[in-house]
């Protein structure tokens, strides 16, 4: 690990101020991803600026037809929040199966998000629950938020602090979970919205994206036959030593309908 300067910001105020005062800083939410990546000298930013003790950044509460994750609330605490068991079940099952309980106490929805993994569980949450993402400057939505392999909206100083997502009619989650990690191989999320449908997959391509071919046939037809034949092309998925892209490609096929399954029962 190279040496660096640890700042711990008071407030989001604050912690604008320090990136912006740094040469080459970086936020810390839960380190779960970025104290790796600097042990394995992947990355060597001039100042750490910690968000542990911003009290407003942490927490959940239900506003209208939206349940809001303050951005250094951590997996563990979505997982088991009553409030979101109960406005939108499907988030706080997908919180409680990322990675196991160490990473789930220290690991962050803001952290998550920022870092746009492609194989990470919220993105597949903000894009499938039709999220916005709030930062200190503006709000993002999600669709337009992840935009490539470990690549974001996000500019220059900007710090989440909390994602709003709308809360839907019914929605389910389902993953082929990596055995060791828990990373998604695949994940799809799929989401109710009166005659609107919304299905958002990861772990399959260089980021999040949505099916709009079964999005278009569960708007005809809500029911896991409408899913069960349509094939995303392989052409533009990951292939690894986990899997073929060709398979991936099978995967998303068979969660989608799993999922649909699930929500009609
Ligand atoms: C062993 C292991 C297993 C895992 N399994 C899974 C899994 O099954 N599914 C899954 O989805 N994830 C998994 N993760 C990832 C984990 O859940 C964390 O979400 C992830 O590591 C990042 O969150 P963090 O809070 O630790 O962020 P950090 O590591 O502290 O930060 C990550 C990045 O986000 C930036 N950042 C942090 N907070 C903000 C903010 N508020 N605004 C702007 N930028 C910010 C940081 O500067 C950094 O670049 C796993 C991680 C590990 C180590």
């Amino acid at each position: 690990m190279h040496n660096f300067n640890y700042h711990r910001a008071a407030d989001v105020a604050d912690a604008a101020a320090k990136l912006a005062a740094t040469d080459d800083p970086k936020l810390l939410a839960g380190g779960m991803t970025l104290l790796p990546t600097l042990k394995n000298r992947l990355a060597a930013p001039s100042d750490l600026i910690d968000l542990a003790a911003i009290a407003g950044l942490k927490g959940i509460s239900v506003e209208g037809k939206e349940v809001v994750v303050r951005a250094m609330t951590p997996h563990a605490v979505v997982a088991t929040s009553a409030d979101v068991q109960k406005a939108l079940p499907a988030l706080a099952q997908l919180a409680g199966n990322i990675g196991d309980p160490a990473v789930r106490h220290r690991g962050t929805i803001g952290g998550s998000v920022a870092n746009s993994d492609p194989a990470a569980d919220y993105p597949a949450a903000c894009v499938g629950l039709d999220a916005t993402i709030v930062t200190n400057q503006r709000k993002i939505a999600a669709d337009d938020f992840f935009q490539g392999l470990f690549e974001t909206a996000l500019g220059h100083g900007e710090i989440i602090t909390e994602v709003r997502f709308q809360i839907p009619d019914r929605a389910q989650y389902m993953k082929f979970r990596h055995p060791a990690s828990g990373y998604a191989v695949v994940g799809v999320m799929v989401a109710q919205y009166g005659s609107k449908a919304r299905v958002a997959v990861t772990g399959a391509g260089p980021c999040v994206f949505r099916v709009a071919e079964m999005e278009a046939a569960l708007e005809k037809s809500f029911t896991p036959a409408s899913v069960a034949n349509i094939k995303v092309s392989a052409e533009q998925l990951m292939g690894d030593i986990h899997c073929s892209a060709e398979y991936r490609a099978h995967l998303i096929t068979v969660y989608a309908r799993r999922a649909v399954e699930a929500m009609v029962g």
